[in-house]
């Protein structure tokens, strides 16, 4: 679902992708890892051209999103993104948080967005807080209504960017357990994450990033239980 292929992204003199290969099949989770600064979020940004790469291409769903003709909105809008800050609107319910975009952007109607809405918060177990307002959620119930509003977009690709990295320690299981119903459930996931439980059981594959290159790619027995390169060695005694 998504191919990465030399990915080069510079920022003024600093090069922070340094030449990323790598592939993402439909239904797989993709776990990365690696130091702060290796450009972990710089990839993800490349991948729905929040950041325009500065040469390679990536490729979702056979479609060129760094073609030169494609409509970048269109393509953008098969892939789901969530971050470590929630960013939900705090005026607006959690209903019509998750009703917005479909409206705006994807021109459903009122009934089928707000159908399409319940669904997706009781895939996230908050069907009973459609009505509630953010302030009156805790930080994984917040997060979790970002992951169904980035669902309720129906992307055929979802990123998540450290999704529970700003979360208080006892609400990070919530927000695992979403992620780990949607892995399968056969949704394709590219997850940026310092929870290394969650890659080792959740991964197909694990990428240890560093310095803007991969240095590891394999599957979590590989990467995380028996690393090749002393960079990854180094970086996994100093997290687990
Ligand atoms: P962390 O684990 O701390 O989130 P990361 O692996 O996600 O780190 P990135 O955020 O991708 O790292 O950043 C990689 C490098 O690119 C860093 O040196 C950062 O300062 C730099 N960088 C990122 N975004 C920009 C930008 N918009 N302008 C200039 N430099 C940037
Ligand atoms: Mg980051």
């Amino acid at each position: 679902a998504v191919e990465i292929r030399d990915l080069h992204k510079h920022f003024g003199r600093l090069e922070v992708l340094r030449g990323i290969d790598f592939t993402v099949e439909p239904g797989q989770v993709v776990c990365v890892i690696g130091p702060s600064g290796s450009g972990k979020s710089t990839l993800l940004r490349c991948v729905n051209l929040l950041e325009q790469p500065t040469s390679g291409k990536v490729f979702v769903e056979g479609v060129e999103l760094t073609h030169i003709d494609v409509d970048i909105d269109a393509a953008r809008r098969r892939v789901g993104m969530v971050f470590q800050q929630f960013n939900l609107f705090p005026h607006m319910t959690v209903l019509e948080n998750v009703t917005i975009a479909q409206r705006r952007v994807l021109k459903r109607g009122k009934a089928e967005s707000e159908r399409i809405a319940r669904e997706n918060l009781d895939r996230v177990g908050l069907s009973e807080k459609a009505d509630s307002y953010p302030a009156q959620l805790s930080g994984g119930q917040q997060q979790r209504v970002a992951i169904a509003r980035a669902l309720a977009m129906s992307p055929s690709l979802m990123l998540f960017d450290e999704p529970t990295s700003a979360l208080d320690p006892e609400l990070v299981g919530d927000v695992l357990t979403v992620m780990r119903k949607l892995a399968e459930e056969g949704m394709t996931m590219l997850v940026v994450t310092h929870e290394m439980a969650f890659a080792r059981d959740v991964a197909d594959r694990v990428v240890f990033m560093d310095g803007g290159v991969i240095v590891e790619d394999g599957p979590p027995d590989q990467v995380i239980g028996a690393p090749q390169h002393e960079r990854t060695k180094s970086f996994l005694r100093r997290v687990l």
